[in-house]
C-alpha cells in the first residue's frame, strides 16, 4: 500500500473555522454545537455519541440533541460516521479539503484507533470497475488487531 493520493490533512481546523463553516451553511452556533465541536477537534479519532454526550459540560443537554447535532454535522460534511462492526456509530472531525477518507486500525480488546494514513493505489479500484462494469467504485475498509498494550 501506498499514501493515498489526497494524503488526510489531519491538522485540526481552529474552532473559529469550524463555527464560521456553520454559520456559512446560516446555521445557527447553538452551545451544545460548540461544544461538540470543540470535543470532536480535541479528540482526532472517532468517537461514539455516549462519549461526546459525557465529555459535554453536564446538564447543556440530552443525548438526543448530541444525536440531532451529529446526524446535522455528518450532513453537512463536517463529521463522518464509522463503523467498526459493533453496532456503535462513531464519528470523527472531517479536515477542511479533505473528503475523510482514510482507515483505523482497531484494538479487538481495548478499542484503540490508531489513524491510517495510507490507503490502496487506486489502480486496484480502476481495474475492480473494469473488469465489473462499474463506476465510481469506492471502498470502505477498518483493520482489527490486538494493540501493543493488550499484547
Ligand atoms: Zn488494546
Ligand atoms: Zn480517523
Ligand atoms: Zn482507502
Amino acid at each position: 500500500m501506498k499514501p493515498h493520493a489526497a494524503a488526510h490533512s489531519r491538522q485540526r481546523q481552529a474552532l473559529s473555522v469550524l463555527t464560521g463553516r456553520l454559520r456559512g451553511q446560516a446555521r445557527k452556533i447553538t452551545g451544545p454545537r460548540q461544544a461538540i465541536l470543540k470535543i470532536l477537534r480535541a479528540q482526532p479519532h472517532p468517537l461514539t455519541s455516549r462519549k461526546i454526550f459525557a465529555a459535554l459540560p453536564k446538564g447543556l443537554c440530552d443525548l438526543a440533541t448530541v444525536y440531532r447535532v451529529l446526524h446535522l454535522f455528518e450532513e453537512m460534511g463536517l463529521v463522518k460516521r464509522f463503523d467498526f462492526g459493533d453496532g456503535t456509530a462513531r464519528f470523527e472531525l472531517v479536515g477542511e479539503g479533505d473528503a475523510g477518507h482514510h482507515h483505523h486500525l482497531v484494538c479487538t480488546r481495548c478499542s484503540e484507533v490508531v489513524e491510517l494514513e495510507e490507503c490502496f493505489p487506486a489502480e486496484i479500484e480502476q481495474r475492480i470497475a473494469a473488469e465489473n462494469g462499474f463506476k465510481a467504485v469506492s471502498h470502505k475498509l477498518e483493520f482489527f488487531g490486538i494493540c501493543p498494550e493488550c499484547q
